[in-house]
């Protein structure tokens, strides 16, 4: 999840809050293909507990956020939900 948008209320209440947060963004090393799908699931599992999931993920789209994940969606899925080619 990005902070650097305006934040909102609900991201107190955000599941991935804490050291699990760096499962959200690809390293500064960069990862192979298999590491971030691994990744990406880890991060959408956390979100599936996540009691502002839809916050977030509507959040995501208003913003047009196009990294990292959010809502319990990639930035692949999101470029589909806004409209954007993949
Ligand atoms: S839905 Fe996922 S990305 Fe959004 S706040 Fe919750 S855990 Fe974080």
């Amino acid at each position: 999840m990005a902070w650097s948008l305006t934040y909102q209320d609900w991201q107190n209440k955000a599941a991935c809050r804490g050291p699990q947060s760096l499962e959200f963004y690809p390293p500064a090393h960069g990862e192979r293909r298999e590491e971030k799908q691994h990744r990406e699931q880890r991060a959408k599992a956390i979100c599936r507990t996540c009691p502002v999931n839809t916050e977030c993920l509507d959040f995501a789209i208003g913003g047009r956020e196009l990294h990292g994940i959010w809502g319990g969606t990639t930035e692949v899925e999101r470029r589909g939900l806004i409209g954007l080619s993949v």
